[in-house]
């Protein structure tokens, strides 16, 4: 595993937008993991993780600190019969969530769509039609970004709530995350329903565009989609990022966005949505480096 300088962050973030890391490390190991936190710890420099950058707006500037990413963090044990699987914080969402449905265990089928990685999931509660993360998940395995051993904190001790976990108040690196799925359904239907959640989405989400998803949480008894849909907003644009046409509570990048694009395009779906309804929408999307 190479530590590298100055690696741009546009090409790991779905928006692909993003300034350079100043160091950038790919693990694939727990070890390499450790050796890298350790590193950090003996440069005194700060550490950030990404998964697979698909709820990330990464600043256009120098992100200052050790950058580790995920993505090649991969691999899962999935027990057909007890419906345990434990899965790398790397491992792509929809890979897992085929890998189950093909071995009879029900209870991923929604996440066939969702970019992210397993330990992104964990992090976000990412959730789709009802059903989210923290549904499934059992414990995880964690370590911090201070240092020292490897530990397992249970769902309870998560405090999930709708795309909120207790992750995104510590400096924890999800290493693993073990889910109970549920064991002796027919794989043909699983497999099946799993396609048709993906067909839907790729109907009604515009897939074609980089994109991180909904940017906005969807406020008590509403969606934002809707409210940003009923200003006229669709196809409104600044610079190189876009309100889609496809779904409104995504922002794409259309023609070369930047961060800064990004930013104050959601500033000012913020600030009409405001006006108009007197609800501030809140952004479901994470920065970085801002
Ligand atoms: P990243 O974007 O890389 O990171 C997000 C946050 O998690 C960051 O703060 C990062 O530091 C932290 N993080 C990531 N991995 C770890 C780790 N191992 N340990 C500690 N912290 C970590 N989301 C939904 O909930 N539902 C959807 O239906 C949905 N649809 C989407 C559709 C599209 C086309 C796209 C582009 C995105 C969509 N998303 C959706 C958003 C996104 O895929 C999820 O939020 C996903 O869970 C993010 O995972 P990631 O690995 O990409 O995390």
């Amino acid at each position: 595993m190479k530590i590298q300088e100055y690696v741009s962050l546009a090409n790991f973030t779905t928006w692909k937008v993003g300034g350079p890391a100043e160091w950038f490390a790919e693990p694939t190991t727990i070890h390499e993991i450790k050796y890298l936190i350790n590193w950090a710890k003996s440069q005194q420099i700060n550490c950030q993780i990404i998964g697979a950058g698909s709820n990330l707006l990464i600043n256009d500037a120098i992100l200052p600190g050790l950058t580790i990413c995920l993505k090649k963090f991969q691999g899962s044990a999935i027990n057909s019969n007890t419906g345990i699987v434990e899965a790398n914080s790397g491992e792509p969402l929809p890979t897992l969530s085929r890998r189950v449905a093909k071995a009879g265990l029900h209870g991923l089928e929604w996440a066939v769509g969702i970019p992210g990685t397993v330990g992104g999931a964990a992090f976000m509660n990412a959730g789709a039609q009802g059903n989210c993360t923290s549904d499934i998940l059992q414990s995880i395995q964690a370590i911090s970004l201070k240092g020292g051993d490897e530990f397992r904190l249970s769902q309870k001790e998560l405090n999930y709530s709708y795309r909120k976990s207790r992750l995104q108040k510590e400096e924890f690196l999800v290493l693993s995350v073990r889910f109970k799925l549920e064991a002796g359904h027919d794989k043909h239907s699983l497999n099946k329903v799993t396609t048709q959640n993906l067909q839907q989405r790729l109907n009604s989400q515009p897939y074609d565009l980089p994109s991180c998803g909904s940017v906005f949480r969807n406020p008590k008894d509403n969606k934002a989609g809707k409210l940003i849909e009923s200003l006229g907003l669709k196809g409104f644009r600044i610079g190189g990022a876009e309100i889609s046409k496809v779904h409104a509570n995504f922002i794409v990048n259309s023609n070369d966005a930047t961060a800064n694009d990004i930013s104050q395009l959601i500033l000012v779906i913020q600030e009409k949505v405001k006006q108009s309804y007197g609800i501030l929408l809140l952004p479901e999307v994470k920065k970085l480096g801002f």
